[in-house]
């Protein structure tokens, strides 16, 4: 029996960015540096693959420090961590490696030259995600106000409209944090900010090259987790560009095959934390069903890289 035919468009970049792939790299050398287990502070990132990967190979994945046992070395993890997360650690002398991207620690940093300089900061991002627990907690509790919305910007009360800064989440929807920035400015227009907002290349990459298919595709599968906040945007960036059909899967047995009747064009895509094997495995499972041709639509060509830690490196 012949198979239909299916064009599948596979957006590039997708997938792993360096701060992954560095984060996953320090969970590596630490077990062969210190053996197992290596315990690591929250998922590394925010992959089931991932963390289970790494499991097998002896990490032991827990929530809090209190968890993890006098004498074992523990990692934290890419999304960053308050400032009370290392200061534990060190009064419990555990040997610590911070796996925090450093696009994540490069706004920690704006957040305490701001404080520093006496401005109240407003942080855009998604209450209760990892990262934005970590940047709110460089600075004491209250000294940094989150918004998620154009109508939280219009209630947030500050305590002096002309000495304020905002700082931004690394994966929110570009298009979304552009409304926010614009609405900040309009209500403080003395806020001090970077010049757009701190959305990483990673994400802003992912964005672009997800629109460039979307008109196109008649559905779209986003390879990565319902806790990763970049690959949620991604969907919701395909479905604003022109693909309602657009939704998350972790893996390959969760594609709804029903809903692939009426698809002769599909896009693949890939969150940050999500491995290209997870991609291959979901095209792998279209050979299966269909007649198909791939065609990479590329927006970018990303080849960036950010060293191990100090004290993790090769040499030392
Ligand atoms: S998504 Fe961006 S901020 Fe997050 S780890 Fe990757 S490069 Fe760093």
């Amino acid at each position: 029996m012949t198979k239909p035919t299916l064009n599948i468009l596979l957006a590039s970049p997708r997938g792993f960015c360096a701060g992954v792939d560095r984060a996953i790299q320090i969970v590596e050398v630490a077990l062969q540096r210190y053996g197992a287990p290596v315990y690591v502070r929250h998922e590394i990132v925010h992959n089931r693959y991932v963390v289970q990967g790494l499991e097998a190979k002896g990490a032991i994945f827990v929530e809090e420090l209190d968890e993890v046992p006098d004498g074992r070395p523990v990692v934290f993890s890419a999304h960053g961590v308050p400032k009370s997360i290392p200061a534990e650690a060190e009064s419990r002398q555990l040997m610590y490696v911070d796996a925090t991207c450093p696009l994540v620690s490069k706004v920690h940093r704006e957040a305490e030259r701001h404080h520093a300089d006496g401005r109240q900061i407003i942080l855009i991002g998604h209450a209760g995600h990892p990262e934005v627990v970590g940047t709110m907690g460089q600075l004491p509790a209250g000294v940094v106000l989150l918004v998620e919305s154009e109508e939280d910007v219009r209630t947030v009360q500050v305590d002096d409209p002309l000495n304020l800064a905002f700082v931004t989440q690394t994966t929110l929807s570009v298009d979304d944090t552009v409304q926010i920035v614009a609405a900040l400015k309009a209500r403080f227009p003395a806020i001090a900010g970077p010049r757009k907002e701190d959305i990483c290349y990673a994400t802003t990459n992912r964005q672009t090259a997800v629109k460039a298919i979307a008109a196109k595709a008649d559905a779209i599968l986003v390879l990565g987790a319902p806790n990763s906040s970049n690959s949620m945007r991604l969907v919701e960036v395909a479905a604003k560009h022109g693909c309602t059909n657009s939704m998350l899967v972790q893996r390959a047995t969760q594609i709804d095959w029903a809903m692939m009747d009426n698809v002769k064009t599909l896009g693949i895509t890939a969150g940050a934390s999500a491995p290209d094997i997870l991609v291959q495995e979901v095209i792998e499972a279209c050979r299966e069903r269909y007649d198909i041709q791939i065609e990479e639509v590329v927006t970018a060509v990303e080849n960036i890289t950010f060293k191990l830690p100090r004290g993790l490196a090769a040499a030392e």
